[in-house]
């Protein structure tokens, strides 16, 4: 079996984002970018499952900027075999992303393909669900537990108040929630290997997709910023401020 993993590149989850003075969007002039977290844990848990015996190829898909090629060494540092860049300089919506990721299910037919439950830059949490639809193969999405039964996967997702387990019949698509790993660091050794895998190019176009979109950002804010607290020094003084805020 074949999994696919796609891995989108973020600005690095450390860094708290500064929004463009013109409000257009969010500054990515020198700041660090790394995986999207919730990928990593999708490379991890392909990983873990090729080392079970389980599959035996893990291909990493990005779509994205040239720049896009460093997330997939590092998916390919952390074990996986061969990687896909779609390169792109455009912003692609997870529309675009599902039906690029379609295309290349049609060809390489991966028995799972597993991505991140959300990219935190857009915070859609649509990529998967998307791609299920469009290919009409059952989801387990928000897993917090994989595991390969025969012909068939069981996924225990984190719903509100609990988990929730589903076994779904392969070829299907998961996507990977904060507690199913720890993902491992790549090693040195790992890291120059990488740099040998296979890295094939392709553009939108090759695979027939229009990436244009269909939103238009109307604009990006800073949150509203927080009110310095106060001290009191004991109930009675609380029960007045409250008083004198009109709460109490
Ligand atoms: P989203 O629907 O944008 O929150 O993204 C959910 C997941 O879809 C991500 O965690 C990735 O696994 C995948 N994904 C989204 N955008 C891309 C992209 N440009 N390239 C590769 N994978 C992506």
């Amino acid at each position: 079996m074949k999994i696919i993993v796609p891995v989108k590149r973020v600005i690095d989850y450390n860094v708290k984002p500064r929004v463009k003075a013109d409000g257009t969007g969010v500054d990515l002039a020198n700041v660090k970018m790394s995986m999207n977290p919730f990928d990593e844990i999708a490379v991890e848990e392909a990983i873990r499952i090729k080392e079970a015996g389980k599959a035996e190829e893990i291909i990493a898909v990005s779509v994205g900027p040239a720049k896009a090629a460093e997330t997939l060494r590092t998916a390919l540092a952390m074990g996986a075999d061969r990687a896909i860049l779609i390169e792109t300089d455009a912003e692609v919506e997870p529309l675009a992303v599902a039906k690029i990721l379609k295309a290349i299910v049609g060809e390489e037919n991966p028995g799972l393909v597993i991505l991140g439950k959300q990219a935190i830059d857009d915070d859609s949490n649509q990529t998967g669900q998307m791609l299920a639809a469009l290919l009409g193969r059952p989801q387990g999405t928000f897993a917090n537990k994989i595991e390969i039964d025969g012909e068939q996967v069981v996924v225990t997702r984190e719903v509100d108040g609990g988990l929730e387990t589903v076994k779904l019949t392969l070829p299907a698509i998961v996507t990977t929630d904060l507690r199913l790993n720890e993902p491992r660091y790549a090693s040195l050794p790992n890291i120059m290997k990488a740099k040998k895998k296979q890295l094939d190019t392709k553009s939108p176009a090759d695979y027939g997709v229009d990436i244009t979109p269909r939103l238009k950002t109307l604009k990006v804010s800073e949150p509203p910023v927080r009110s310095a607290g106060i001290k009191i020094a004991d109930v009675d003084a609380l029960v007045a401020k409250l008083k004198e805020m009109g709460v109490a």
